[in-house]
């Protein structure tokens, strides 16, 4: 129970990664509360959390509209009276290369993976700043390192995210709330099934630990940032790729 009595907000916490990582906090005793566009699935994962004796809320919220984030935070506060973590999970793929992509495609990534960033952070560090601790966890990615071709978009917000995160370490640290990024390599969710074989194929080639990743490997990084254990680490990007970027 590393989390007992948390309250924790997770961002797209309907499918993947958000999921397994809802799952895993009500499992180590954090109430948890999930925002997300898909109200059926988000409905689900709470329902399967309040079955195992957790507690859970859904906010049907579109991270990029400021006031259904403020709504997602006030119903938390109202729910479970504080905000100890937010995980900051929700962020879409748009791909194409440079000379093909469209301003919509290269707008819609922006909007959520960096503004969505921006806007859930925004609205509960007040909340943490009054109570005097927080944990802040944002989804990076190795393409936010590295790059990656056809994601001009999703590198751009990705790289983005890291220094949002590295900017809130050093403005929030005297406030008593931690920031820190996770960095995925290539994790078999939705998001990755849009992603053509032959690339994962090469991808898992190249990762030395010869599989892709799943979602409660990088649940498990955010549940380790989460618990008190991390408590001195502030500012960091860990790599959960399975040695993918070395
Ligand atoms: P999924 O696509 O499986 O799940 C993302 C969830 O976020 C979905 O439920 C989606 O809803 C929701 N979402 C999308 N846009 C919004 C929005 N505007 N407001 C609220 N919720 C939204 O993604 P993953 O689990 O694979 O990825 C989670 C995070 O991890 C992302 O930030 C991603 O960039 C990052 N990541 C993933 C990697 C991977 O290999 N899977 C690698 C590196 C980073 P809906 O389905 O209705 O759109």
């Amino acid at each position: 129970m590393r989390l007992k009595d948390k309250v924790a907000i997770i961002t797209g916490g309907a499918r993947g990664i958000g999921r397994e990582t809802a799952l895993l906090f009500a499992r180590e005793g954090a109430k948890v509360a999930i925002g997300d566009f898909d109200r059926e699935a988000g409905a689900a994962t709470v329902q399967e959390i309040c079955q195992m004796g957790g507690e859970a809320l859904f906010f049907s919220v579109d991270v990029t509209d400021i006031k259904q984030v403020q709504l997602m935070v006030d119903g938390t506060l109202g729910g479970f009276g504080r905000i100890d973590i937010l995980v900051n999970n929700a962020g879409i793929t748009r791909d194409a290369f440079l000379t093909k992509m469209t301003p919509e495609q290269w707008n819609q990534v922006i909007a959520v993976n960096l503004t969505g960033v921006f806007n859930c952070t925004r609205a509960v560090v007040p909340v943490m700043i009054s109570q005097g601790s927080g944990r802040i966890l944002n989804a990076a990615s190795v393409v936010g390192l590295y790059g990656n071709m056809g994601q001009t978009n999703y590198a751009a917000t990705k790289a983005g995210v890291i220094g949002m995160t590295r900017t809130w370490a050093k403005e929030l640290g005297r406030k008593g709330i931690t920031v820190n990024a996770v960095a995925p390599g290539f994790i078999i969710t939705d998001m990755t099934a849009k992603v053509p074989e032959k690339v994962l194929e090469m991808m898992k080639e190249k990762t030395p630990l010869g599989r892709l990743g799943q979602p409660r490997d990088v649940a498990y990084a955010y549940l380790f940032l989460a618990s008190d254990e991390a408590a001195y680490i502030n500012g960091v990007v860990l790599s959960v790729d399975g040695g993918l970027v070395l």
